[in-house]
């Protein structure tokens, strides 16, 4: 049986190239790079080598970035830092969108508790964001814009150059999770006027569990790790060396073959877009044009998310329905409810995400199982009956 893993904004593979970059770091060259002697000199070395491949990358500068230990810490970082700079300048309040990830919600609705106001800005609209929605919730007392780059559910990717240039204007402070673009956009942090941006290695094919934050020159930053003076003192602890190499590794990789990869993976997105768009009663979730190139997001009227995962994984295709955090759990996906979409609908939704490493074959498999499966799991729901029969009306 053909096996597809469709689930690459979870997690990727890692590629060789970074496995490679890695394997000298265990054994060889193992020093901690605090130590003064030779060897941890030669540590420090690749510590620093590895920091200028990832600021090349992102336009910036070596001393601008910091390694973390993943996305969710960064973005942790970026906006405890902008909050804490903020109250001390009587700026409380934050904008952000109704469909971030929960490393931002969660560290914002910490904030609210202490007294910060947020404004969640609406994503109905073309299930996207625009810059004037940005412009006019700024106030006087905004000390934080921060948005996604792109959507790690439905694949929209916001105005991000456009919001730069609001806030630049307006003076705030700008932070993007930018966890599912790096490796799959062109960035340029200084053109695009972003003040700090979140980056995890594992969604590119790199190494789990590390990650960087940019932080723009001169902008303070709080620790959320207190101990050593690593990281210019902002983020104690030993660097994970083998992973920050690895993750610098696959970085420049994705980065010097991302227009190759992306056209190919775009066109096989499109392929699937196509395909699935023909099943009755369903509806394309994310925006249609600014869109990740590998980014696949459905919902189906009429059946449960968790068993189409089922039957599909039984039928050799891991994909997801929504994100991986919401899935065990019976409330549906805040980004799917964010877009509109109501419970009921937004319990039957797909997630597809793919990377370079899917092949045309895998694309003709899925558009094969899906349908199949869809009509199955239709043909048992009561709730598809009735929708059949007339006793409810179809929303999709
Ligand atoms: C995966 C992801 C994160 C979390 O990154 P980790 O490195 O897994 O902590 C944050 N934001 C977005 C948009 C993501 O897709």
């Amino acid at each position: 049986m053909m096996h597809v893993y469709a689930d690459n904004a979870a997690t990727t593979a890692m590629s060789q190239v970074a496995i490679d970059a890695m394997t000298p770091y265990f054994n060889k060259i193992y020093g901690n790079p605090s130590s003064l002697h030779s060897v941890g000199q030669e540590a420090k070395e690749a510590l620093d080598a590895a920091r200028a491949t990832v600021a090349a990358c992102l336009g910036c500068e070596p001393r601008e970035i910091i390694f973390t230990s993943g996305g969710s810490e960064a973005d942790n970082q970026a906006i405890l830092s902008a909050a804490a700079y903020g109250k001390k300048k009587n700026k409380t309040h934050i904008i952000t969108t109704a469909f971030e990830h929960h490393a931002v919600l969660h560290t914002l609705q910490k904030l609210e508790k202490e007294g910060f106001t947020v404004t969640y800005l609406d994503v109905s609209k073309g299930h996207n964001i625009t810059a004037q929605q940005v412009k006019d919730a700024i106030r006087e007392d905004t000390c934080l814009v921060t948005t996604m780059y792109a959507n790690n559910e439905i694949g929209s990717v916001l105005p991000i150059s456009e919001i730069g240039a609001v806030c630049k204007e307006a003076g705030v402070t700008f932070h993007t999770d930018a966890v599912q673009a790096v490796g799959h956009l062109r960035i340029h942090v200084k053109e695009q006027n972003i003040d700090m941006l979140s980056l995890s290695g594992h969604k590119f094919h790199g190494p789990k569990g590390v990650g960087a934050l940019y932080v723009r020159r001169g902008l303070p930053l709080v620790n959320v790790i207190e101990g050593g003076a690593q990281e210019r003192g902002k983020r104690a602890g030993t660097e994970n060396l083998p992973a920050i190499c690895g993750m610098a590794a696959a970085m420049k990789d994705a980065c010097d073959h991302m227009d190759e990869n992306m056209s190919r993976v775009a066109a096989m997105r499109d392929r699937l877009i196509e395909g699935l768009s023909r099943i009755p009663h369903s509806a394309l979730n994310g925006d249609p044009v600014n869109r990740l190139p590998g980014n696949v997001s459905f919902c189906f009227e009429g059946i449960e998310g968790e068993s189409l995962l089922l039957l599909l994984d039984m039928k050799g295709v891991c994909a997801s329905s929504g994100s991986a955090c919401t899935s065990g759990s019976l409330d549906p996906s805040h980004v799917l409810l964010a877009i509109g979409r109501v419970h009921d609908v937004a319990h039957g939704s797909l997630r597809l995400s793919l990377s370079e490493y899917n092949t045309q074959e895998e694309v003709d498999h899925i558009l094969q199982v899906v349908p199949e499966v869809v009509a199955y799991l239709r043909n048992m729901s009561p709730v598809w009956r009735d929708l059949q029969d007339g006793k409810r009306e179809y929303i999709l």
